[in-house]
C-alpha cells in the first residue's frame, strides 16, 4: 500500500517533469520559428525596397531614353516629311539631346534598309547589317510603337558590352522609315544595380526579353546564359506578376537566396534582388545556438533533478522495506517472529472462517534442548535452531506459515488442512527433524528430536483456543516420552 503510493509519487513526478519539458520544447520551437520568420520577413522587406528603388531608377532611365528617342524620331520624321536632308543639322540636334543623357553612349538614325543616316560619333568603325538585327526586324514588321530592347552585345572585339534601345520611324503615310537607336553601356547598368545594400553574398540581376540576363551585380561569370534564370522567376513572369518573392539556388554561383522581383514599368525588364539565406539567417543561427545550449542545460537540469529525487525515493523505499522485513522476521532463523506470526495467523483464521475452510496448527518444541546447550554451547544451540527453521521450510508447503514463537518453540499454521492431514505433516516434520544433522568443528554432528502437538480449528474457536489446544497436545507428547506427534483430543 505504502509502496504503491510512493511508486505513484515517482511516476507522477516523471510525468510532471516530462510535461514541463515538452511544454518548454514547444515554447522553444515556437520562438525559434517566430524568430526565423522575423528574419525572413526582414530580408523580404530589405530586398523588396532595393528592388523598388531600382525599378524606379531603371524606369526613370528608360523614360528619359524613350523621350529622347521620341524627340529624335519626331525631328527625323519632320525632316523626312519636309524632304530636308541636312544631316549636319540633325546631328547637331541629336548632340543637344544627348547632352542631357550622360547614361547613353550615342543615338543613331537608320533608314528603312538599315543604312545609317546620322550619328557618326556613335562608333569608331562603321556598322553594317542593322537591317538584320532582331530589334530592327521587329520594328519593321510588327508596327511596334514603343521601345525595343536588344540583347547585350559587344559591337567591337574588345569593346564594352552594351544594349541598344530602339524606336520605329515612319513616313507621313505610316510606312516604315527606319529606326532611332540609343546605346547604353552595361557597366552603367551594373553600377545602378550595385547601388543597393544586399550584403556580401547578395545578387542583383536585370533580365530582359525572355528573361535573358542583361546585367548583374556582381557581374556574371562569362559562361552564364539566359536559360539560367530561376524557374520561380519564369513562373512569376509567365503568370503576368509584376512583383513577387521567391527562394532559389542561383545557377550561376550555387548560393541560396531569397529574391524580390519587380517588373520595370511597362518595359520588358525584370529586376531581382537577392539576399543570401546563409547571410540573413546568420544572426538567427547564432541566436539559436545560444538558445539550443541554454535549453540543453535546462533539460539536463530538469532530468537530472528528477533522476535524483527518483533515486532518493527508491533508496528510501528500499530502506523502509528492509526495516519492515526486519520488524517481521526473527533475526536468528529468518522466519516470522512471534508478533508477525500472530498477525498472519489472525488473517488466516479469518479467511478460513469466511470460506469455511479447514485450518490446523502445530506446536513444535525441541526435546531436551537445554542439554544441547549444555553439551555443545549456546552457539551450537543457535545453529540447531537455524537448522530446524530450514527443515521446517523444506518439509512445509509455500502456503504454510512458520513462526518462532518462543526460544525453541515453533508454531506452524496449515491452511486448508484437516486434523488427519495435519498429523501426517507433523509426523513427516518430526522425522525430518530427527534426520537433520548440525555439524560441529570436532566430533559427531548434533542431532535432535522434537515433540509436536496438533490441533485443528473447530466450531467458534479463536486463535488463542487453537494455540492452547496445540500446546496441550504438545504437553501430552512430552509427557508420553517425547519425539512424537500428538493430536488434541476434543473429547478429552
Ligand atoms: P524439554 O523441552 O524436552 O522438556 O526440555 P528442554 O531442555 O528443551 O526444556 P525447555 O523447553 O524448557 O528448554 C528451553 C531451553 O531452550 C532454555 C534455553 O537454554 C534454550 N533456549 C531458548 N532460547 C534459546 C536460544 O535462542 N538459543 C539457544 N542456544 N538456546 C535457547
Ligand atoms: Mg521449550
Ligand atoms: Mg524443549
Amino acid at each position: 500500500m505504502e509502496q504503491a503510493k510512493e511508486g505513484r509519487f515517482v511516476s507522477r513526478l516523471w510525468r510532471v517533469m516530462a510535461g514541463l519539458l515538452v511544454l518548454l520544447a514547444l515554447l522553444i520551437g515556437q520562438s525559434i520559428y517566430t524568430s526565423r520568420s522575423q528574419h525572413e520577413e526582414q530580408a523580404v522587406v530589405e530586398t523588396y525596397s532595393v528592388a523598388r528603388v531600382l525599378e524606379s531608377d531603371l524606369g526613370g532611365l528608360m523614360g528619359k531614353v524613350k523621350l529622347a528617342l521620341h524627340t529624335v524620331a519626331l525631328e527625323h520624321e519632320r525632316r523626312l516629311a519636309a524632304g530636308s536632308g541636312d544631316g549636319q543639322a540633325e546631328l547637331t540636334y541629336i548632340a543637344s539631346v544627348l547632352a542631357n543623357l550622360p547614361e547613353v553612349l550615342g543615338i543613331r538614325v537608320f533608314d528603312a534598309d538599315g543604312r545609317e543616316h546620322a550619328g557618326p560619333e556613335f562608333a569608331t568603325t562603321p556598322e553594317t547589317g542593322a537591317a538584320e538585327q532582331p530589334y530592327f526586324v521587329r520594328l519593321r514588321d510588327e508596327y511596334l510603337s514603343g521601345l525595343v530592347i536588344s540583347r547585350p552585345h559587344s559591337h567591337e572585339p574588345a569593346g564594352p558590352w552594351v544594349i541598344d534601345l530602339a524606336r520605329r520611324v515612319e513616313h507621313p503615310d505610316g510606312r516604315f522609315a527606319g529606326a532611332v537607336v540609343a546605346r547604353v553601356p552595361i557597366d552603367r547598368l551594373v553600377a545602378m544595380l550595385g547601388a543597393g545594400d544586399v550584403g556580401r553574398q547578395g545578387a542583383v540581376t536585370l533580365h530582359g526579353e525572355g528573361l535573358a540576363v542583361i546585367a548583374r551585380h556582381p557581374p556574371l561569370p562569362g559562361s552564364a546564359t539566359s536559360s539560367d534564370a530561376p524557374a520561380a522567376l519564369r513562373d512569376l513572369v509567365s503568370r503576368g506578376e509584376t512583383s513577387g518573392t521567391f527562394h532559389a539556388i542561383s545557377p550561376f554561383d550555387g548560393v541560396e537566396r531569397l529574391y524580390s522581383y519587380r517588373k520595370v514599368a511597362d518595359y520588358p525588364l525584370h529586376v531581382t534582388v537577392g539576399r543570401a539565406t546563409a547571410e540573413y539567417l546568420g544572426h538567427w543561427r547564432r541566436d539559436m545556438g545560444v538558445v539550443g545550449a541554454l535549453s540543453s542545460v535546462l533539460f539536463g537540469v530538469g532530468i537530472g533533478a528528477t533522476l535524483m529525487v527518483d533515486r532518493a525515493w527508491r533508496r528510501q523505499r528500499k530502506v523502509a522495506k528492509l526495516l519492515e522485513k526486519q520488524a517481521h522476521t526473527d533475526a536468528l532463523t529468518g522466519i516470522a517472529n512471534r508478533r508477525h506470526f500472530f498477525e498472519v495467523a489472525d488473517a488466516e483464521l479469518a479467511r478460513s472462517r469466511r470460506y469455511e475452510a479447514p485450518l490446523s496448527m502445530l506446536m513444535l518444541d525441541i526435546d531436551h534442548f537445554k542439554e544441547v546447550n549444555d553439551a555443545h554451547g549456546h552457539r551450537a544451540g543457535d545453529r540447531v535452531l537455524q537448522q530446524l527453521a530450514r527443515t521446517c521450510l523444506e518439509v512445509l508447503r509455500e502456503v504454510d506459515v512458520v513462526g518462532r514463537v518462543g526460544g525453541e518453540e515453533f508454531a506452524i499454521l496449515l491452511p486448508e488442512t484437516e486434523l488427519e492431514g495435519a498429523v501426517e505433516v507433523a509426523e513427516r516434520l518430526r522425522e525430518a527433524v530427527g534426520r537433520a544433522e548440525v555439524p560441529r568443528d570436532e566430533g559427531l554432528p548434533i542431532r535432535i528430536t522434537a515433540s509436536i502437538g496438533v490441533a485443528t480449528l473447530s466450531g467458534t474457536a479463536n486463535l488463542d483456543t487453537l494455540m492452547r489446544q496445540a500446546d496441550a497436545a504438545l504437553y501430552d507428547a512430552k509427557h508420553r516420552g517425547r519425539n512424537r506427534v500428538r493430536a488434541f483430543d476434543q473429547e478429552g
